[in-house]
């Protein structure tokens, strides 16, 4: 399988957010992307990133950059492929910088966990910017709900860490040959945050989030896996962007 990183841009948001009450009012750029995996069984986007025009409308103090190149279709393009290629869309969860982009995807069915959709359909108060791009909910989207751990097809393994939101998943991807890779997404934005056991400022609840902390570091230690990080603007300048890619 082939692994790429679609970049969707950047976002900035204060550092009490990207650790929680760690560091408030120093603001920090963090990235945004989606992968795309090319797998014997079909084509897979996950996450899809941030819409310029909803952000901007809604939370333009997250001053969000992108560019025309850096959208879900034009980064698809980039590797190749059409948006009518995707097969499979799964989300980590509904958050406004992780579906921006679903609305361009309409031919593929959406997988996500049960509870992660009855509750943006239906969240908190506290969650209204979190859950503030409601396009990916558009007339004629099919939704896969799923829940427990997930084996989406051979080598991908949605594994349930709920916290950040209630029905988040992370990913093991374990290729044929290569070192197998483990996507944390909003358990922890960043390497640091992993290392010090700091979930992100936003949260449904941080019990869970606690114990997802520990269960990616738990199944990143069995499958001696790297661990990727969603939004570690350090980190993602270190990994391949698509075209680029990880083969496996
Ligand atoms: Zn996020």
């Amino acid at each position: 399988m082939k692994i790429s990183f679609l970049d969707n841009g950047s976002i900035v948001i204060d550092h009490a957010q990207l650790m929680w009450n760690i560091g408030g009012g120093t603001p920090v750029r963090i990235p945004s992307y989606g992968l795309l995996i090319e797998h014997d069984d079909g084509l897979f986007v996950f996450d899809t990133g941030f819409d310029l025009e909803h952000t901007n409308a809604v939370l333009p103090f997250e001053l969000p950059e992108q560019t025309p190149e850096q959208t879900i279709p034009a980064q698809l393009r980039v590797c190749g492929f059409e948006p009518g290629d995707v097969t499979t869309l799964v989300n980590s969860h509904l958050h406004f910088d992780h579906v921006g982009g679903n609305k361009h995807l309409p031919d593929a069915p959406v997988v996500v966990h049960e509870r992660e959709l009855e509750q943006a359909r239906n969240f908190q108060p506290f969650e209204r910017f979190g859950y503030s791009d409601r396009s990916w909910d558009y007339e004629g989207a099919t939704f896969r709900t799923i829940s427990g751990d997930t084996e989406l097809a051979r080598g991908l393994w949605l594994f349930e860490t709920a916290g950040h939101t209630i029905g988040h998943y992370s990913l093991l991807v374990t290729p044929d040959s290569g070192r197998p890779m483990v996507f944390a997404f909003d358990v922890v934005y960043t390497a640091e945050a992993l290392e010090k056991g700091v979930q992100p400022g936003f949260h449904y609840d941080p019990v869970a989030g606690v114990a997802s902390i520990e269960r990616v570091k738990q199944v990143a230690a069995e499958n001696e896996a790297e661990i990727f990080f969603s939004h570690d603007m350090d980190a993602w300048n270190g990994y391949k962007h698509a075209p680029d890619f990880y083969e496996g």
